[in-house]
């Protein structure tokens, strides 16, 4: 297993202190991974700094042929890069292999397609002798910081339009889940120029923290917790950085009295819990019609409880654990206090498992719009079901959040759908399904959720800067 950091053109052992890197299915020890010295941070800017002035001038098409190699080699080692996700992070080989690898190449293939192909406004004359244009130019040296839920599906997100854009980067993965990042690294290394991505090890409040704070950084980018997003803001004040900010969410699903209830339960058993519930868009804020109420919490309490994990042949897992003990104590902590409350009722799961950091898939009915559970975000496979009568206090219910990245509507009226969607504050809306994403769509929130797109030509444009050049004639 590879644990050297790239440095410019370099691997080298991190400098600091060991983290120790847990399998999340047992709790025991994988490895440790030193993390990255500020002297490494140092020399890994440095790096990035000297590669932009040719990688900025690259064209387009060199761009997109280093994306294309990068997206191929990652093909053909799939299962290698599958099954350390599944070893690092817990998750389900199936998930890794057939779900976020397919996704992680086909970021790289579209964006090496888009950078081709990017649009402007015309250029013309808007002072009489005088022709106008504009130009899409990089960023600079991007310090990119991503979150331990999905390791390289997130680093595919965060470096290719940035990479794309003609933009150079330090990529920090999250200290729980760098084997990944590290392993891509060595393709990195050998399909780009020297110092156009590096990688470094360590937390958010050492390394992750002397990264943002770093005056050779002209861009900050982050999926993370809100706390973390508002610490990059304070960061990027001090030198007028540019910040690119995914955070968290809670994401509500809005089940009318005329949906298709089979079809609501289907999905909210995948998109509820996929991951364990550690995604933030994940189907975890359930409003229900009063009609169907009753039937849909015992039919999704009954498919909740149906869900494979934690067994021996991993075939059949459909979730994983928890990423860490402290999360998993985390959501049970929501849960308990949930429970506390007399008109809730835990309906299924509730409980931790004997073995590593699982818990169960856990319906929590009955409760109300002012109660935690539906406010905070878990990050667990947790779902909360609240009743509702009337189509504008779920609305009213469904806005009333700081959160604003991802949203759902179920009904088999299309009017209401419409008018539905047209009125949630959610980078998202989804109508009868949730969680799906494809490269050429953007993704992002609103509101404290952050702002900035990943996936589809929109990240492109937060990865490059506009620019006016004025010739006179
Ligand atoms: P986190 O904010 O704790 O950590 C994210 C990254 O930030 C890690 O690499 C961490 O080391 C780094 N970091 C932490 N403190 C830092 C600091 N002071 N300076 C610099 N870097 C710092 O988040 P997490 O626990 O890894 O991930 C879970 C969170 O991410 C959830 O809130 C989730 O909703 C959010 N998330 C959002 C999206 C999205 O697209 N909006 C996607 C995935 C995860």
């Amino acid at each position: 297993m590879d644990t050297a950091l790239l440095i410019g053109s370099a691997f080298e052992a991190g400098q600091e202190a060991k983290e120790a890197i847990l399998n999340p299915r047992t709790g025991g020890l994988i490895l440790d991974v030193p993390e990255a010295s500020t002297a490494q941070v140092d020399r890994a800017l440095a790096a990035a700094r000297l590669a932009f002035d040719s990688w900025s001038h690259s064209t387009p098409s060199e761009r997109a042929a280093a994306l294309l190699r990068i997206a191929d080699r990652i093909e053909r080692e799939a299962q290698e890069f599958a099954a350390l996700e599944a070893l690092n992070c817990g998750k389900p080989i199936n998930a890794a292999l057939n779900d976020e690898i397919p996704a992680v190449v086909d970021c790289f293939r579209f964006f090496a397609g888009a950078v081709r192909t990017q649009h402007g406004q015309v250029a013309g004359e808007y002072l009489a002798g005088h022709t106008s244009m504009i130009r899409r130019d990089p960023v600079g040296v991007v310090a990119s910081i991503a979150p331990w839920n999905y390791p390289l599906m997130m680093m595919a997100w965060k470096l290719a339009p940035a990479v794309g854009g003609g933009n150079t980067v330090v990529f920090k993965p999250s200290e729980q889940t760098p084997l990944t990042a590290l392993k891509l690294a060595r393709i990195l290394a050998e399909e780009l120029p020297e110092g156009v991505v590096s990688i470094i090890t360590g937390r958010g409040q050492t390394v992750g923290n002397y990264l943002i704070n770093h005056p050779g950084v002209d861009m900050i980018s982050l999926t993370g917790d809100v706390a973390t997003g508002r610490k990059m803001l304070d960061a990027a004040a001090k030198t007028v950085k540019r910040t690119h900010l995914e955070l968290g969410g809670k994401a509500p699903v809005l089940v009318f009295d005329d949906a298709d209830i089979p079809a609501v339960v289907e999905g909210l058993r995948a998109f509820s819990f996929y991951n364990a519930g550690q995604d933030c868009t994940a189907a975890c804020r359930v409003y229900a019609g009063r009609k169907v109420y009753e039937n849909l919490v015992a039919d999704l309490t009954a498919a909740a409880a149906s869900i494979t994990l934690a067994d021996a042949d991993d075939g059949l897992n459909e979730i994983g654990p928890l990423i860490s003990q402290r999360q998993r104590d985390r959501v049970a902590s929501f849960v308990n206090r949930a429970r506390e409350l007399s008109h809730v009722e835990v309906t299924t799961g509730g409980e931790t498992m004997d073995q590593g950091f699982y818990y169960r898939p856990t319906v929590v009915a009955g409760a109300r719009q002012e109660d935690e559970i539906v406010r905070r975000e878990v990050f667990g496979p947790v779902v909360s079901v609240t009743p509702f009568s009337d189509a504008d206090d779920v609305v009213g219910w469904a806005n009333d959040s700081d959160y604003g990245l991802a949203s759902s509507v179920w009904t088999r009226d299309v009017g209401r759908a419409m008018s539905t969607a047209a009125r949630l504050r959610y980078g998202c809306t989804w109508i009868n399904t949730h969680f799906m994403l494809v490269n050429e769509m953007p993704h992002g929130g609103l509101k404290q959720s952050g702002y900035g797109k990943d996936m589809s030509a929109y990240a492109l444009e937060d990865y490059t800067v506009v620019r006016h050049v004025m010739v006179k004639h």
